[in-house]
């Protein structure tokens, strides 16, 4: 008994001063000093490689027993080379991230300056969706000396697409969108926009870059330069685009479709990140999988027979016919979907008669739906076009005309996972833990869905760009405080906006290209070559 405590008592002490190897070096005393104790001569320093059979001199019971002990210790120590070794691997990564990190810091304390006045310059002077002709050579411009090798009017449009060959490695695409909104911009702000145009009756409207596709190209500028500079760090392609007419979900699907990846490098992988208005400046969210929503636009024409609008029993009123039609859409999301299966029905606009007492001929609606499944997007189309029918015959209309044009549609954004989380951990050792933030899908819809449709590993990731006090109110219930995407309102704050999404597409770009992992000795020395590249 006393024998057996000086043994628990020894692994104890062992456990508490040697922290892992305890459990072996408990094991080997015990087995050295036991009754059961068989050859004491292999034990003491064990091969972490394959596992030993151990002598087997005796037959009895015991010495099975402490063979069996023997093989446990060996296996254990086997376990905590691999422990190690992983620490040591996990080490080394962050020396990295922490290299990368600092080159990028440098690269902004250098250039800040330059990116917000071209952040300002490109908010003052947004273009509409395929008119993004100013937008583009501004672009070109900013790429002048860099090395990127650069085809214009590219898709149909304005699209561009810039080349950095650089030695054998991965492709890696990343994207940036060019167009602005029709909305006349309400922040206020002293580089607000200038730019305008006319709407379809002929009205002047203000253009403005109300979804941040101006950060988003600030961003692009910013990362392709430091690349650019810090070419020695890594081998591989760079493919940076900026596509036209994202807004109207077509720009992505011209550029494949002319050739993105059949005349320039194909990507192994691509990347984009887009401005979230709920979340703070600084921080990176992501969503694992399924991360927006499928995007469909309906077109409805409403049909009935127009007349006087003192005699309505004289004509089919298509006002009265689109009010219900537009109510009992909503049942489609309310009384025959799932509640758990995400889905919005958003009657967007609405286009009938022109004077008070003249029904028309037909009414016009125009429809968004938002889906998260392929089933559940073929139910409510094939529901709405039911409906739209039902109401005509009910009160005894002409059929009326539905569109669901293919070409209005947006495939889901669905993050590769292996991508996301190799982008994420690289993320969270170069930004920091309390910067990098999972959020859940939206309901919005993004064409950069179309280069993980074609098969290539795609993540998009998510900018915050709001104060954090005021990311706080509207927390407490105060809705006016974040004025979402497409607000007339919406105002991200510059810094560090601008410098988060640098640092993080540069830092997701090398952890794909990046050479050989830096040694922390090596990187002592290389910290000044580092910095003279990187301008
Ligand atoms: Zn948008
Ligand atoms: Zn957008």
């Amino acid at each position: 008994m006393l024998s057996a405590l000086s043994h628990t008592c020894a692994w104890l002490a062992a456990r508490r001063f040697l922290g892992g190897k305890a459990l072996i070096i408990g094991i080997v005393a015990f087995v050295t000093t036991s009754p059961f104790a068989g050859p004491a001569e292999n034990l003491t320093s064990p091969d972490p490689g394959p596992i030993p059979v151990a002598p087997k001199p005796a037959t009895s019971e015991f010495d099975e027993r402490a063979v069996a002990v023997v093989q446990a210790a060996v296996r254990t120590e086997a376990v905590h080379e691999i422990v190690v070794a992983q620490v040591a691997e996990r080490n080394e990564a962050a020396s990295q991230a922490d290299f990368w990190a600092t080159a990028s810091n440098e690269y902004l304390a250098a250039h800040y300056a330059e990116l917000e006045k071209s952040y300002k310059h490109l908010h003052r002077h947004p273009e509409l969706s395929y008119c993004e002709t100013q937008t583009s050579a501004y672009l070109v411009k900013q790429l002048e000396g860099t090395g990127f090798k650069i085809t214009r009017n590219f898709g149909g449009g304005n699209a561009l697409v810039a080349v950095l060959r650089n030695g054998d490695g991965p492709t890696v695409l990343v994207r940036t969108e060019m167009d602005a909104l029709p909305i006349t911009e309400q922040t206020g702000l002293p580089y607000s926009s200038e730019a305008e145009s006319r709407d379809r009756e002929g009205n002047i409207v203000g253009i403005m870059h109300a979804c941040g596709h101006d950060i988003h190209m600030t961003c692009w500028i910013g990362t392709a330069r430091a690349l650019a500079g810090m070419r020695d760090h890594w081998k591989g392609t760079l493919v940076f685009i900026a596509q036209p007419a994202e807004e109207i979900g077509c720009g992505a699907d011209a550029m494949i479709r002319e050739g993105l990846f059949t005349k320039f490098p194909k990507p192994d992988y691509c990347l984009a990140l887009h401005c979230d208005p709920q979340s703070v400046a600084g921080t990176i969210t992501y969503t694992p999988g399924l991360a927006m929503a499928n995007i469909d636009m309906v077109s409805i024409v409403v049909r009935g027979k127009g007349g006087h609008g003192a005699w309505p029993h004289m004509t089919v009123d298509p006002v009265v016919l689109s009010a219900r039609l537009i109510l009992d859409l909503q049942t489609l999301v309310s009384r025959e979907n799932n509640p758990t299966d995400p889905l919005v029905l958003t009657v967007g606009t609405v286009h009938g008669g022109v004077k008070a007492n003249v029904i028309p001929n037909e009414v016009t609606l125009q429809l968004t739906v938002r889906t998260t499944r392929d089933a559940s997007r073929r139910r409510v189309l094939e529901g709405i076009e039911r409906m739209a029918k039902g109401v005509a015959v009910s009160a005894n209309a002409p059929e009326p005309f539905v569109k669901i044009n293919p070409n209005w549609h947006t495939p889901a954004v669905i993050n590769e996972p292996k991508l996301l989380n190799k982008t994420v951990a690289i993320l969270r050792q170069g930004l920091g833990d309390s910067h990098v933030c999972q959020r859940p899908p939206m309901m919005g819809g993004e064409d950069f869905a179309r280069f993980g449709r074609e098969g290539i590993a795609s993540t998009l990731l998510f900018l915050g760009t709001q104060a954090a006090d005021k990311v706080a109110l509207a927390e407490a219930g105060d809705d006016s405080a974040l004025p979402s995407l497409h607000s007339d309102k919406f105002a991200p704050v510059m810094e560090p906006t601008l410098k988060t999404g640098v640092k993080a597409m540069t830092l997701a770009v090398l952890n794909l290209v990046g050479k050989d992992p830096i040694h922390p000795t090596i990187r002592k020395s290389s910290d000044s070559t580092a910095r003279s590249k990187v301008r």
